[in-house]
């Protein structure tokens, strides 16, 4: 189907579909049983009307006619519309249990998945270990009738609390170097000694969850990919979430609407903000900044289109998106800040205080800024690795 002619179907599908509310980025944990219902009801709309799950093996559910171009139309007009996102979590498992699970495995989750039955999280971080995963703690040693059993801790793991399962990696030899000795394990959230606790963010929000994992038992047939070759399994790269980078232009074009509108709503002690000459002149230049990420989002998507992408593109992409992101939401709190608010700038006001405290998070989830900086220096310009 052609684009233009893909992009209208998405965009009346998402206009009749969407569940309605307040859908702020990063925020998506249900807080009712009725949210939680219309959330996994949206989800599963999503898989049955082809808009995501498109490269799936056919027998469950992909598309013959599926292209990256498809999946990067709709994760598009997903943040135009503000409507919730498909979690990468459970687009993560999905990946994961195409690319390295038995058919076993595929039969028994992927129908899960597409029903929106089985909400995925990811259980990699701990406490003392986020960047440089490969240090990672947490135990399963094998008993003698094959079975695993898991000690250890996990933190930041997004949407645990409403999961029925996870994909953990954990030390499955000790004796080997870090990056060798490592399993990953698909985890039923509900066995015994899974502990969950949801974290309050400075959103108000409780998005992440530690997870405790004590003496859990796992058996030998929820191992995913080869014992103690986990390394690659996490390090597995999403072709999908490559070609999403072209959304978060438009998330960055969508804020800087909204600080162009709430300049109308702030009055400074000469008048109205958006009348400022300084005001207008930094506006200019965030539109400038923003239609330059445009371009290379744009340009990152067709190169995965392509298959012609260099690892750092994504990284670039990246990068530039979420810094940008931060200055943008930085200047609306100085300009909130150094005017008055009137009652009509209430709402974009709120989703920009909204942005604001969840920038942050984006510069650090799926690779710190600093270490992007750093994989962008040895990757890209072949400059000596220096850490
Ligand atoms: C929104 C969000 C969602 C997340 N969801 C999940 C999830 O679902 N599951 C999960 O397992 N984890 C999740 N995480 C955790 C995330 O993967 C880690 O926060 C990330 O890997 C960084 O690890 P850390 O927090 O331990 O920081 P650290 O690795 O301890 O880093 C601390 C600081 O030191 C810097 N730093 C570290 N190493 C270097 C270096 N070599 N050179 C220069 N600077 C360095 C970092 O950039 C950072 O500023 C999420 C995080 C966020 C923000």
């Amino acid at each position: 189907m052609h684009t233009d002619e893909f992009r209208t179907r998405v965009r009346n599908f998402i206009a009749a579909q969407a569940p309605t509310g307040q859908f702020y980025d990063g925020v998506r944990v249900p807080r009712s049983p009725d949210a939680e219902g219309a959330l996994r009801g949206w989800y599963a709309s999503l898989f049955d009307a082809g808009l995501i799950g498109g490269s799936w093996p056919a027998q469950y559910g992909g598309r013959p006619d599926h292209s990256l171009r498809h999946d990067a139309v709709v994760m598009e007009e997903i943040v135009r519309a503000r409507a919730p996102r498909p979690i990468d979590q459970v687009l993560l498992a999905s990946h994961l249990i195409i690319t390295f699970g038995t058919e076993a495995q595929r039969e028994k989750y992927l129908p899960r998945i597409r029903s929106a039955e089985d909400i995925w999280c990811q259980l990699f971080s701990e406490p003392d270990v986020g960047s440089d995963l490969a240090r990672l703690s947490t135990k399963a040693i094998e008993r003698p009738d094959g079975t695993f059993c898991v000690d250890g801790q996990k933190v930041w793991s997004t949407d645990a609390q409403w999961s029925q399962m996870g994909v953990l990696i954990a030390r499955t030899d000790r004796s080997a170097k870090p990056h060798a000795g490592l399993t990953v394990f698909l985890l039923d959230m509900t066995t015994p000694g899974v502990g969950i606790r949801p974290i309050r963010e400075m959103t108000g929000s409780d998005e992440f969850c530690e997870v405790h994992l004590d003496q859990v038992v796992i058996p030998p047939e929820q191992i995913l990919g080869e014992l103690n070759q986990g390394w690659a399994v996490v390090n597995s790269g999403l072709a999908s979430e490559r070609a999403y980078v072209g959304a978060n232009s438009v998330l960055l074009a969508q804020l800087l609407d909204d600080i162009v509108e709430l300049s109308g709503h702030v009055d400074y002690l000469s008048g109205p903000a958006a009348d400022d000459p300084v005001v207008s002149e930094q506006l200019a230049d965030f539109k400038a900044r923003v239609a330059a990420v445009q371009c290379l989002a744009a340009d990152v998507v067709s190169q995965v289109i392509a298959g012609t992408d260099h690892p750092s593109d994504g990284l670039l992409a990246k990068l530039a998106y979420t810094e940008l992101n931060v200055a943008l939401c930085s200047y609306a709190m100085t300009m909130m800040a150094g005017g008055r608010l009137r009652p009509s700038g209430q709402p974009v006001a709120a989703r920009l205080e909204h942005a604001m405290l969840w920038s942050r998070a984006l510069t650090i989830s799926g690779g710190s800024s600093e270490i992007v900086r750093n994989l962008i220096a040895t990757q890209l310009l072949q400059l000596p690795r220096s850490w």
